[in-house]
């Protein structure tokens, strides 16, 4: 049976009305088209819903277009659903929804970020490799008060009694990411005010990204039933623990972990050492879209455990690149950037990470020593001799170091990049020095 019938048979049997189309701009903001399900199957197969192309230039903060973006509002670009995505809404009466690739006529669209990471994903392929991935989120649940929001605890990291004040959302939580296919690992409480952490199941690539979309969306929208506000941004509360998105990769070569030699538990491939030397050297660059929001570079500091530095370690989480200690005898299974958060569109931010992996492969490149302690306690001439450094401290260097990076400008494409340095560097010129409060207030909005 073909994905279009199965919808269709899905739709009558759920009592849906509406289908969104969504798609994650630039921004990272994630937006839809509802579609009435009485003219659904104009859009089964057919050209999809068209959304106006300037879509791909709009910043964080207001609808109007960024300048320099290379669109204008002239042009129109259309959403095709990937059907594979398709789900009932656990949380939305009477909705579904499904994830779409924008297309310009017949072909993908040049600024489309799911057809930049797949673009990406058949690039490693090309290598043999298959990239898998999970983000590992952070966020904040806040209560609505007269002057804001208020954190849902006070609790510290691991406390049992979080675990209960938040059983309800929890619960809900982890069924409606279950109904969609996502699956929930392990839940608790983060050291934050009202911070928790769900980490979800590992996914190939261009799946784990969509997790990420399917994961924000439910997690905010069931909290928004509890009368909860559900939030990512990075960095909440100046002094207190920031919410990461961490972003956990390996490698596969025909169905085999390509992270460890055979027999060697800790021993790191020649190929993952490339790879990740490849993320440590366009670090500074990626950030612009790892970690893109004015408010990210609030978290990425020394000391909150945020990867402030371009180095790796085994369990050391400090550093940008964290080989999570495996139980004695077992393999290490995963890199994890910590140097990420969910101000990320996931698309761009994964795409890019390959790109970066893949030309430390192309290029051989040296991975250094793991360091073993904290990356701030050695000086500056230690730090210097092993090339460590410290990673851009303002969403505006990051971009700067973007601009100068032709292989990540090249693998973005000359239109995607384009259009998302626009909409970056009107958000850096907008926000950078716009109270914290005042932030926070708009970002909550998106994030
Ligand atoms: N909250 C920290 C961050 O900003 C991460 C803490 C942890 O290691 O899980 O990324
Ligand atoms: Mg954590």
């Amino acid at each position: 049976m073909s994905a279009s019938s199965n919808v269709l048979r899905y739709i009558h049997t759920h009592n849906v009305r509406f289908v969104r189309f969504i798609w994650c701009d630039n921004a990272n903001v994630i937006r839809a088209k509802a579609v009435h399900t009485a003219f659904i199957e104009d859009y089964l197969n057919g050209d999809g819903v068209g959304i106006a192309a300037a879509q791909q230039a709009l910043p964080v903060m207001y609808d109007a277009l960024a300048p320099g973006s290379g669109l204008t509002p002239a042009g129109e670009v259309h959403m095709r659903a990937d059907w594979s995505t398709f789900a009932v809404l656990p949380y939305a009466s009477g909705h579904a929804r499904v994830l779409t690739d924008i297309y310009a006529g017949d072909q993908p669209w040049a600024h489309c970020p799911r057809a930049f990471l797949r673009r990406m994903v058949a690039r490693a392929a090309q290598h043999g490799l298959t990239v898998f991935a999970a983000f590992e989120n952070e966020f904040s649940l806040l209560r609505p008060a007269e002057d804001g929001v208020q954190p849902f605890d006070s609790t510290v990291f691991c406390q049992t009694s979080a675990l209960d004040q938040a059983n309800a959302i929890l619960n809900d939580i982890t069924e409606a990411l279950a109904a969609q296919g996502v699956q929930v690992e392990m839940v608790y409480a983060e050291s934050g005010p009202g911070q928790f952490e769900l980490p979800v199941r590992y996914a190939d690539a261009l799946r784990a990204a969509d997790q990420q979309i399917i994961f924000r969306e439910t997690v905010k929208a069931v909290a928004r039933q509890h009368g909860v506000i559900a939030s990512f941004v990075p960095k909440i509360y100046p002094d207190k623990a920031g919410n990461g998105a961490h972003l956990h990769f390996s490698l596969q070569r025909e169905g085999r972990s390509l992270v460890t030699e055979p027999g060697q538990p800790h021993t790191l491939t020649e190929e993952m050492r490339a790879f990740m030397a490849g993320v440590l050297h366009h670090l500074p660059a990626l950030m612009a879209l790892t970690t893109p929001s004015t408010n990210s570079f609030k978290r990425i500091r020394p000391r909150f455990w945020s990867g402030a530095y371009t180095c790796w370690g085994i369990g050391n989480r400090e550093a940008a690149l964290r080989a999570p200690q495996p139980p004695a005898g077992k393999p290490i299974t995963n890199i994890e950037l910590k140097t990420s958060d969910a101000t990320a569109n996931p698309y761009l931010a994964l795409g890019a990470l390959i790109a970066a992996g893949l030309d430390g492969i192309e290029r051989g490149m040296k991975l250094g020593d793991p360091v073993d302690g904290d990356p701030a306690d050695l000086s500056d001439a230690e730090r210097e001799a092993r090339n460590i450094r410290r990673l851009p401290a303002t969403l505006g260097e990051a971009i700067q170091a973007l601009e100068n990076d032709p292989v990540l400008l090249t693998a973005l494409g000359s239109e995607l990049a384009q259009s998302y340095l626009a909409v970056r560097r009107a958000e850096w010129e907008a926000m950078k020095d716009m109270p914290h409060h005042e932030e926070v207030k708009l970002l909550l909005e998106r994030y």
